[in-house]
């Protein structure tokens, strides 16, 4: 039975591995210390990386549905021991109780939804003279790196397709929280064979020690677009194959034609979703003028109904800021409103003194296009209203950003749904509706949001070489027959 209180020890080669320079993993609900991790020293990522590469031998030459069985079986584990998986991703990412249970849930259902998925070959030509075949070889040992707001989910979107895939991984969770990850590593100590997932904690140096590692052939990244950047200029060196999933500053268009009542909650967790720390969350909200009032004071109206609180309280819908850094980040984004004399619908009064990185609902009333919080990613629960008035311009000022994740678009009149949202620059645009995601549905970021995606085939194919093999039939027949 796995105690989730204490003993939390890396993964590598199968074996619980533990070192003596140690990190603090808080609650950020309480700003207390709830446990140590190891940090991972450049010798242990090491041998991490040659049990990654050993195991990879045996791993990769397994049949797919032996890699496909055991991938389930990691589901199924996580399933079995769901309950203290959720409270122990509440006391560290400090998510309330019911997106502990979204995302908990949703690493099972993926792990097991993946599992199905077959590895395609493509048969070009079979003819009585010849065959040309393409098929996808793994690439060998995986990097994962994981960002902190959604610690388990984002590490399951790249454990899985590496593994079935026959590639073997290392995962490095954030130094944030680290927990989860290293108790789901060693869940997989018992149903994996040794060396095929590994995990290592450590910092931010850890996360560059792997970019550069000659002994891994890609990195899967999940974090901020400026680390995703190092990530691959560092990656260069070895020509390492990158996935890198980055920040997103999603646009929200309004039509005229809502029904204001019944949008509003929608609206509202489309940006507080995970207390805004998510990196498809609505960030800028576009009103049409028409409405833009009522709806504006709608979403305030509802805003007051929902409780920020520790996650651990049953009635808490949005957390605390995950970390002191990211709460410093976003309290700046709320200065600078302040600075400049932008209108807070609500919220902007930050006590600081309050038991832990507690930020409230903050709406800021219409600021200009040029401001810090409608250009950047505040990653907290900071949401510009805009209002809008032609079609044409309300198009060319949401794509008017480096980033390009995700998109949507609300309305009664769907072909103006379709219409704007068809001309919409990110990787996913939902149309009336938001944060619907599937292992079958391709995620990714357009522009400065990243390179290539992940879920679907073609995120599980990011995890091969393409080959292909063409066979002469007639060359051999011919030399005997000569
Ligand atoms: P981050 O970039 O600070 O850290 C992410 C991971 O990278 C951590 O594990 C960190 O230790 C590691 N890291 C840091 N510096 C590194 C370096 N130089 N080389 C290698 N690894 C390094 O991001 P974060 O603050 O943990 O996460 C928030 C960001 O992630 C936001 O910008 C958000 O939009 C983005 N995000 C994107 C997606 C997506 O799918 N596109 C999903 C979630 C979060």
């Amino acid at each position: 039975m796995i105690d989730f209180d204490t003993h939390y020890t890396m993964t590598s080669g199968g074996m619980a591995v533990a070192g003596r320079r140690k990190l603090a993993a808080w609650n950020p609900a309480t700003r207390q210390i709830i446990a140590r991790v190891t940090d991972a020293t450049r010798r242990q990522l090491d041998e991490a990386v040659d049990s990654a590469r050993i195991a990879f031998g045996s791993w990769s030459r397994a049949p797919i549905e032996r890699r496909q069985d055991l991938v389930r079986r990691i589901g199924e584990a996580i399933e079995r021991h769901a309950e203290p998986f959720m409270s122990l991703l509440t006391r560290e990412q400090g998510k309330p109780r019911a997106g502990s249970e979204w995302e908990i849930l949703g690493s099972v259902a993926w792990l097991k939804s993946m599992a199905t998925m077959e590895v395609p070959l493509e048969i070009l030509e079979d003819t009585p003279g010849r065959r040309v075949i393409t098929r996808h070889t793994p690439l060998g040992v995986v990097g994962a790196i994981v960002p902190w707001n959604f610690p388990v989910l984002l590490a399951v979107w790249k454990i899985a397709p590496a593994l079935l895939t026959g590639n073997t991984i290392v995962v490095k969770p954030s130094p944030f929280t680290p927990l989860c990850t290293l108790k789901l590593g060693e869940l997989c100590r018992d149903i994996l064979p040794p060396g095929v997932l590994n995990v290592v904690t450590g910092g931010d140096r850890l996360g560059k020690w792997m970019t550069a590692h000659p002994g891994i052939d890609k990195i899967a990244f999940t974090g901020h677009t400026d680390t995703g950047r190092h990530v691959m200029r560092s990656a260069a060196d070895t020509l390492k194959r990158v996935t890198l999933e980055l920040g997103g500053n999603d646009p929200a268009i309004v039509l005229p034609d809502v029904d204001i009542e019944d949008l509003a909650p929608k609206l509202f967790w489309a940006a507080f979703q995970n207390n805004a720390q998510f990196c498809n969350a609505t960030k800028r909200l576009y009103i049409h003028e028409s409405i833009y009032e009522r709806l504006r004071d709608a979403l305030v109206a509802y805003a007051r109904t929902v409780k920020v609180g520790d996650g651990a309280e049953a009635d808490t819908s949005i957390g605390p800021i995950q970390n002191e850094a990211q709460y410093r980040k976003v309290l700046e984004f709320i200065e600078d409103c302040r600075t400049h004399g932008y209108r807070f619908a609500l919220g902007g009064q930050v006590d600081r003194a309050a038991a832990g990185w507690f930020i409230p609902i903050t709406l800021v009333d219409d600021p200009p296009d040029n401001s810090r919080v409608v250009r950047e990613e505040p990653f907290g629960p900071i949401l510009p209203l805009l209002r809008w008035s032609k079609e044409s311009e309300v198009i060319a000022r949401a794509n008017d950003t480096e980033y390009g994740l995700g998109a949507s678009v609300w309305g009664r009149d769907l072909e103006a749904v379709e219409r704007i949202g068809g001309q919409l620059e990110a990787g996913t645009v939902w149309l009336n509706e938001v944060h619907q995601y599937s292992p079958f549905q391709a995620f990714g970021g357009h522009k400065q949001s990243g390179i290539g995606c992940e879920n679907s085939l073609h995120g599980l194919l990011e995890y091969t070489n393409h080959q292909t093999i063409t066979l002469n039939k007639g060359a051999i027949r011919e030399q005997e027959a000569a």
